[in-house]
């Protein structure tokens, strides 16, 4: 039988709890236990894909289509758990569900509440994770304990221990110990309100994981351990990492947390293998190169907007032992001051999927100074559209070529919608979602990136490149590099005449992990690393050719 980990938060929101669920499951794979990762949102919305990346972050995308929350995303990267559709729910796909069953008449009759039925349907969610070849499911509770919609998920997990026993159930609680610089020392109140609220609701934590800058004293613990009424050992320090968040699994190894866990669920584990993960941070601490580059965006001062590109661009120089610096860029100052203000010095560039047509403009000016300047390029889902936009417009010679998702009326369509799309009205699960096979050129950078003609990746986008528009660009030098297998869509763009530009309509983003570097993002970096060799060689022989002419005068 499936034991159960629930992880919750209390004090403040951004505690990482995403981060520290996704760090707990990859510890406990480490010790040989199979693991299946949840998170249930508390916010109303039924679908995550609509949501604003300004408050949500990026949406993230999973094989079978589904678009959840960005905490799926660090899931995926640190464990090998498989998501789907069940792997995240939110409050409104629970009550539509509980609607949906009253509306067929299920309920006969009866009052639908809160409790039973809200929190049976939320139980019954968990129930779906715990078949027979799983060892823990960890739910993540999203938001912060003593939120008012958080409730019903709350209640549902005190009841949960009820129907499974307490012995197969882990209450984990994150908190904030905030160190106070008027007063010199770190505050562990808050922790003691945020377990007092949670056993208000009947939920007695079994360990504390406290989020804190400084080192907590044993004294400090102590005093969390007796007002919390926990053991001192289950008062795990979880301290900020500057450096990397994949340092994470490692701190709350050293703490002892895994053991804890599997002396508390009584799991049968193996021992701990974190070498190869012990290897990536030493490589990451010490990389044989540095390199920079641009992503160039709508949303560049949300840090968790492109948070799976960021990841993986770092994934990517772990690969290549490159220490990649991001520059965050608004595509709006690219369209204000102009590219070679912006992006001079970058060793790469790379524009990433969006919608709306703000900073459009800014985008395709970024890809036409890549394309003229030889800097490597990575275009991803909007960022193919405008690259196909930039290369209709100032290669192929078509005046006010567009996308109709920004112009309806342009003279060239170069990136439209597909007639099954041109009916749909609803906003939410809508569009080309999900994993998707791909046909690769086997003369194509792609399939050097893939070593394989055979690819699958994750789509999510309405808008496809226009077939009509094919054989004008090829024969202006442009590669159609991958289709999909009937060859009816255009899913890669490169040009073969440049040091490395390609643009996919997918998002290999989210295939990206930090022991297997996403191909075209490896790709990337190992392009920008060359450029940015090759500079440092011309560099030498500038420096070296100044000296002899100096010393010839
Ligand atoms: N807005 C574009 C479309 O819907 C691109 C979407 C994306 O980049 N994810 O096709």
């Amino acid at each position: 039988m499936a034991k159960h980990i629930f992880v919750t938060g209390g004090v403040v929101s951004s505690l990482g709890k995403g981060l520290t669920s996704a760090s707990i499951g990859m510890v406990l794979e480490r010790r040989g236990l199979r693991v299946r990762m949840q998170k249930l949102d508390p916010y109303i919305n039924v679908d995550p894909g609509t949501m604003s990346p300004y408050q949500h972050g990026e949406v993230y995308v999973l094989d079978d289509g589904s678009e959840t929350d960005l905490d799926l995303g660090h899931y995926e990267r640190f464990t090998n758990s498989p998501l789907t559709r069940d792997s995240n729910y939110t409050t409104g796909q629970i009550y539509l569900s509980v609607i949906e069953k009253e509306r067929r008449g299920e309920f006969l009759g009866k009052t639908v509440q809160v409790i039973p039925h809200i929190t049976n349907e939320i139980k019954s969610v968990i129930r779906k994770m715990a078949d027979d070849d799983v060892d823990v499911v960890i739910t993540e509770i999203g938001g912060t304990v003593g939120d008012i919609e958080s409730q019903p998920f709350l209640e549902a997990i005190r009841q949960f221990s009820l129907d499974v026993g307490k012995e197969n159930c882990l209450y984990i609680h994150l908190t904030l110990v905030p160190y106070l610089k008027a007063a010199g020392e770190l505050k562990t109140k808050p922790t003691q309100h945020s377990v007092g609220q949670l056993r208000e609701i009947g939920i007695q934590p079994d360990i504390l994981i406290c989020r804190t800058e400084r080192t907590i004293s044993r004294e400090d613990r102590e005093k969390m351990a007796l007002f919390c009424n926990v053991p001192l050992d289950a008062v795990i320090e979880e301290k900020d990492k500057d450096f990397s968040i994949y340092e994470v699994p490692l701190s709350l190894v050293e703490n002892g947390l895994d053991e804890l866990i599997v002396r508390k669920l009584n799991l049968h584990a193996g021992t701990l293998d974190l070498d190869d993960w012990r290897d990536l941070l030493h490589r990451l601490r010490n990389p044989d190169h540095e390199i920079s580059i641009a992503v160039v965006g709508k949303y560049a001062e949300h840090s968790d907007a492109y948070k799976s590109i960021y990841e993986a661009l770092d994934h990517a120089g772990m690969h290549h032992r490159a220490q990649v610096r991001i520059g965050r860029i608004q595509s709006e100052d690219v369209e204000r001051e102009g590219p070679e203000r912006i992006l001079s010095g970058y060793d790469g560039i790379l524009v990433p999927g969006g919608f709306g047509e703000r900073g459009i403009e800014g985008k395709v000016e970024a890809i036409r100074f890549a394309r003229e300047r030889n800097i490597p390029f990575l275009g991803i889902c909007l960022g193919l559209q405008c690259a196909a936009i930039e290369f209709g417009r100032n290669v192929v010679g078509l005046e006010n070529a567009h996308s109709t998702e920004f112009q309806k009326d342009t003279p060239h369509p170069l990136i439209c919608l597909l007639d099954e799309q041109q009916q749909i009205t609803h906003k939410g699960g809508t569009m080309r979602l999900g994993s998707q096979p791909c046909v690769l050129d086997t003369t194509s950078r792609a399939f050097e990136c893939y070593g394989s003609a055979n690819i699958d990746e994750r789509h999510r986008h309405r808008y496809e490149f226009n077939n009509v528009y094919r054989q004008q660009f090829i024969a202006h030098g442009m590669m159609i590099a991958g289709t999909n297998p009937a060859g009816t869509l255009v899913e890669i763009l490169e040009i073969p005449s440049h040091p490395w530009f390609v643009a996919v309509q997918f998002h290999p983003e989210f295939r990206s992990k930090p022991t297997a570097a996403q191909p075209l993002f490896a790709g990337l970096i190992g392009a920008a690393i060359k450029r940015r060799n090759a500079s440092r060689k011309t560099d030498a022989a500038e420096k070296v050719e100044d000296q002899q002419e100096s010393s010839r005068k």
